[in-house]
């Protein structure tokens, strides 16, 4: 077998993971980590998120339609997690193959330091062979600072992990140029840069998890032009993993192809930054013009018009152009305070520099 990728996340989701009836289907547990394990003693560097513990949980206490619904996230994911891992402990062992659990939260990607942190941690798994099996910390996370879906988280960790290729795996084949269920549909087989495909994507979610086609296309596209390669596959198929690495076999699945220029480390962390910023620096014309142009420029003091907002050096900041759209996000070089000072004076060093902005 020889392999397209040495270094990938994998996302498994809820739907891949429940029976109809809401319980764990341990027997495709058990199919994907078969899987995971062959390729894991090829010497393939895998992250796995795997979600599926809300799902669980709920399966094992039953529905209480009366309970508050942060409530309900809560005492089910606290439940479903820990049988979630003991299944994957005890199938990945009958391999030999330590795991560890990884459970994080959105605010844990917001400052550099615990980026690198989160990042070090999960590095010293790998290297030590050991797989981190990931997830949203759902019994503490708060609602509005949560991930969207373990799709978004996927996509983070895929992008902080420097991973070759991200694989996200749902009940479908892939994204479909019509509905589903009609007959008539195929799967879109590859998207690449530029591609709109909003057309064609169902604003119907699956029954057990959060995310839906939608993010999952969003999300794609992002870490796709961060260059890395994103599938969306079946879950549910034989050896559907084992087909997408395998260079000789074509399985069906949407691919969304790496942009190939690549980038680096601290701008994949800015371009995943938006939800923190701290603060805005709005633009003139003529600044929107250069920084969106194919040029790579910083943003000077000369180009700012307004600084709203506290912030600290260091910290990300959006960028906003003169019609009240979002250009981007930063980490800038000065606080709020001397920014302001600085506003449309010439020949100052960058509020932001080129090498720490992310435009969209
Ligand atoms: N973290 C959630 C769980 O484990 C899943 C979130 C999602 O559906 O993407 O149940």
């Amino acid at each position: 077998m020889s392999l397209r990728f040495k270094r990938i996340a994998v996302k498994i989701g809820s739907n891949v993971l429940t029976r109809p009836d809401g319980t764990l289907d341990i027997t495709r547990m058990s199919a994907l980590v078969d899987q995971i394990a062959v390729l894991h003693k090829k010497g393939v560097e895998l992250v796995l998120v795997s979600s599926g513990a809300v799902a669980s949980g709920r399966s094992i206490l039953g529905l209480n339609k009366k309970m508050d619904v942060v409530d309900q996230r809560q005492l089910y994911s606290a439940v479903g997690q820990a049988k979630l891992i003991n299944h994957y402990w005890d199938l990945f062992r009958e391999h030999g193959i330590t795991v560890g659990q990884v459970l994080t939260m959105k605010e844990n990607f917001s400052s550099r330091r615990h980026y690198l942190n989160q990042r070090n941690c999960m590095q010293v798994m790998l290297d030590n062979h050991v797989i981190p099996v990931v997830n949203e910390n759902d019994t503490v996370s708060v609602s509005e600072l949560m991930f969207t879906d373990n799709d978004e988280l996927s996509g983070l960790i895929a992008s902080m992990m420097d991973m070759e290729a991200l694989i996200i795996l749902s009940n479908i084949d892939g994204i479909y140029n019509g509905s589903p269920v009609d007959p008539a549909s195929q799967v879109i087989r590859e998207i690449s840069k530029g591609q709109d495909v909003s057309d064609f994507i169902q604003s119907s979610k699956s029954s057990f998890g959060r995310g839906g086609m939608a993010t999952k296309t969003t999300i794609a596209r992002k870490i796709a032009d961060e260059g890395i390669e994103v599938y969306i596959a079946n879950g549910k198929k034989e050896n559907i993993l084992l087909g997408l690495l395998d260079k000789k076999e074509e399985v069906i699945s949407t691919h969304f192809v790496a942009s190939r220029e690549g980038v680096s480390s601290v701008k994949k962390w800015i371009a995943h930054s938006e939800g923190f910023a701290k603060g805005e620096i709005h633009v003139n014309e003529n600044a929107a013009k250069a920084l969106c142009g194919d040029k790579a420029v910083s943003l000077l003091p000369v180009g700012a018009t307004c600084i709203e907002g506290e912030f600290e050096k260091d910290d990300i900041v959006k960028i906003v152009g003169e019609d009240g759209q979002a250009l981007g996000v930063g980490k800038v070089q000065y606080d709020s305070r001397k920014a302001r000072e600085l506003l449309g004076r010439k020949n100052q060093k960058p509020l932001i520099h080129c090498d720490y902005l992310y435009l969209e």
